[in-house]
Order: structure tokens, then sequence, then C-alpha cells
């Protein structure tokens, strides 16, 4: 029975390595170091019911080795669960590589790394994430083949997220307003960068009402003007007037105080890990009665894009697979709704639930 146990914060162990992955139930973890190149990264493989692991490597400045380790166990069971309920034959993991990506990047390190990942023997398949780009990824690639999202190949994954996005927002609308037209809504997007930027011209395009926030003055003046947003504080974000927050920049924006100020019907955005704490603040969205559609199904559309090369399949297959969020949201929704249990519970429930089905297929005859 594929399970795992709520992730909490705990005191060191004995054991602490072993005891946090059987927490997480994670199948494997690879401590990479090399003093020639400096190069310091755990590679996490959470779940291979599905497939292959695939999920993005971070680069970044941990403070210390527990901190990374954390981090790159969480990320990789997220990664099983975006994989297994987008319904990609994937299975979910993770790499971070410790260090400050501003100084200590070379073609060696990446290399190095890239030596690791290959030791896996496809196990796991990274991408880029935070910290890491198309010319770092490159180098990976120069040792193993168990890289996507290089250059001249799938390309960009932020217009399928934002299209997926989208289609998300609109299901949820169809739930919460009786209808899926965003004409005449009022969309707050907090973040104006590669997704956000994707996603205000869709809703532009079909007559919402944007209002948008980010940290770079250029970057908010210039989307204002291309697409007739209204630029909003970075605080006043959370109480303009609206009738769906779509956060599109950070994690954790739906907290203890965010929540006495958002008025919204709908929270659908991009970000990953937009409630502070799920089992807290699923809860609360849900008896104010606020749709919150489980980020990271909604924002899927990125993996799918990798799959696609993974697999060798079109572009039109990737936005074609992201158009299907709108029905996986409507069936979280209805779940939701007849079973009286949080939007977050339910998309964590589903995504085990094909690990469970599929895991039977896969057993020996
Ligand atoms: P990005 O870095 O291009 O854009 C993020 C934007 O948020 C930037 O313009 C930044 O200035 C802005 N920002 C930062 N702090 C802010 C704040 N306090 N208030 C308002 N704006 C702020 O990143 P992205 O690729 O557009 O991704 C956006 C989010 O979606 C991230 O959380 C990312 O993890 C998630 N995501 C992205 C993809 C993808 O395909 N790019 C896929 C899945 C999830």
């Amino acid at each position: 029975m594929f399970e795992v146990k709520e992730i909490r914060e705990t005191a060191l162990g004995e054991n602490p390595v072993i005891e946090r992955m059987s927490k997480y139930n994670h199948e494997q973890l690879l401590f990479c170091n090399d003093n020639e190149t400096g190069l310091k990264a755990i590679l996490a493989v959470h779940n291979t019911t599905l497939g292959p692991a695939l999920g993005g490597t971070r680069m970044w400045n941990y403070n210390n080795e527990l901190e990374a380790l954390n981090d790159v166990l969480r990320l990789s069971r997220g990664m099983t669960y975006k994989n297994s309920i987008s319904g990609l034959n994937l299975g979910g993991g993770k790499a971070v590589i410790i260090g400050d990506a501003r100084k200590q990047k070379s073609e060696a390190l990446f290399r190095r790394f890239g030596k690791f990942v290959e030791s896996l023997g496809g196990k796991y398949i990274t991408a880029e994430d935070v910290g890491i780009s198309p010319q770092d990824m490159t180098w990976v690639n120069m040792e193993t083949n168990h890289v996507v999202g290089l250059p001249g190949k799938s390309g960009d994954p932020s217009p399928v997220t934002a299209y997926g996005v989208y289609m998300g927002m609109k299901a949820a609308a169809k739930v919460q307003f009786g209808t899926d037209s965003l004409n005449g809504k009022k969309v707050a997007v907090q973040g104006v960068g590669h997704v956000g930027e994707y996603l205000v011209s869709h809703l532009a395009k079909e007559g919402a009402q944007v209002y948008i926030s980010d940290i770079h003055e250029d970057t908010l003046k210039r989307v204002a003007e291309q697409y007739g947003a209204t630029v909003v504080g970075l605080d006043d974000i959370y109480t303009v007037d609206m009738d769906i927050y779509a956060p599109c920049a950070l994690g954790a924006t739906v907290n203890d105080t965010t929540l006495g100020q958002l008025n919204c019907s709908i929270i659908a955005g991009a970000a990953n890990n937009q409630l502070a704490d799920e089992t807290v603040h699923g809860e609360i969205v849900k008896d104010k009665g606020i749709i919150y559609v489980p980020d990271f199904m909604l924002n899927a559309g990125g993996v799918i894009n990798c799959y696609a090369e993974v697999k060798g399949l079109s572009a039109e297959w990737a936005m074609g697979k992201a158009e299907e969020i709108y029905n996986t949201t409507l069936n979280i929704l209805d779940r939701s709704s007849s079973e009286n249990i949080p939007t977050y519970k339910i998309a964590n429930a589903m995504a085990e639930e094909r690990i469970d089905a599929i895991g039977k297929v896969k057993l020996p005859m």
C-alpha cells in the first residue's frame, strides 16, 4: 500500500537520514561530493511505481545540510504526487546542489553532477529548477542523457504551465459562479514573471479585470501597459477587491495573516506550496467557502512539457494534456463537495489511488 505519513519537522533521531526517508516513504537518496569541483549535492528518488523519477535540480545556498536534505525530500515527494495526478508515467524525484548559484557554477561542477545522475541509470531524470540555467543543463547533458528541458528541445515550460492554470481557474469558476467565463471577473495575479505574464495574457484576452503585483517595477509597468492590467502594491494584492486570487510568485502566501485579508471566492495560481500549512489552511479556505485549486495539480503544465520531451511527443500534445486540468479540477471539486473534504486532501488521495492501482498492474504475473 502506497502511504505517506504527514510531513512534520522532528528532532534528529539516532539515524536521521533513514528515519526521514521512511517518514516520507522515499526509495533512495544519493549524497554526492567532489572536492575537485566543490560539488555537494543530494539526489532524491521518492517513488518510481509509475516510471522513472522526474524532477528538476535546484541550486541554493542552504544554511546547512539538514535544510538541503529536508528540501530535497519534500520536493521529490511533491513530484510524485504531481506526476501521478497528471496521469503521467513518471515517478517523483528531485536534486539539490548546495552552493551559491552566482559564484560556484562551473562546467566541471555540472559535468560531475551529470555523472552522478548517470550513475542512477535512468531511474532519475533531471531538469532545470531554481538557480539552474539552460547552459548548466547543457553541461550536465555532456555526461548523461537523463536530462530534459535542454535548449532547442521542449523549451520554456511556462506557456504550458500558464495554460493549465488558466484551464483549472475556468473550471473552478464554473463551479463557483455557474459559468466558466472569466469575462468581467476580477483576478489578482501576484508575480508577473514567466508564468504570471502568460496567465495575464489569457485573462486579458477573455475580458477579465486583472490586478498585478511584482517586486520589479519595470516588469510591472510593461505587463500593465501591454495587457491593460492595473498595478497594485505588494501587500495590496491580498486586499484588492477580487473574485480570484492567483499566486504566481511565492509559496505559503495563503496563511494566517492573508486569510483574514483575502476577499476572494477562488484561489488558483502557479506557485508551489501556496498553503502555508495545508492541514490548517486547507480546512480554513473550505470553511470560508473559498475554492482552493490544489497547486501541484494546477501547475503541472511544466512537467507535462518535460514528459512530452522524454516520450518524443509534440508541443500540441502537451497543450492538450494541460487542457485536461480543466476536467481534473472539476473532478476534485465534485469529490470535495460530495465527500465534504478539503480539495488538497482529495488531490492527494487521487494521486495515491493511481499509484496504488498502477502498482498492482505492474506486479509480476
Ligand atoms: P519567475 O521567477 O519567472 O516569476 C516570479 C515572479 O514573481 C518574478 O517576476 C518576481 O519578481 C515576482 N515576485 C517575487 N517576489 C514577489 C512578491 N513578494 N510579490 C510579487 N511578486 C513577486 O517564476 P515562474 O517561472 O513564473 O514561476 C512562478 C511560480 O510558479 C513559482 O512559484 C514556480 O515555482 C511555479 N511554477 C512554475 C512553473 C513553470 O513552468 N515556470 C511550473 C510549475 C510551477
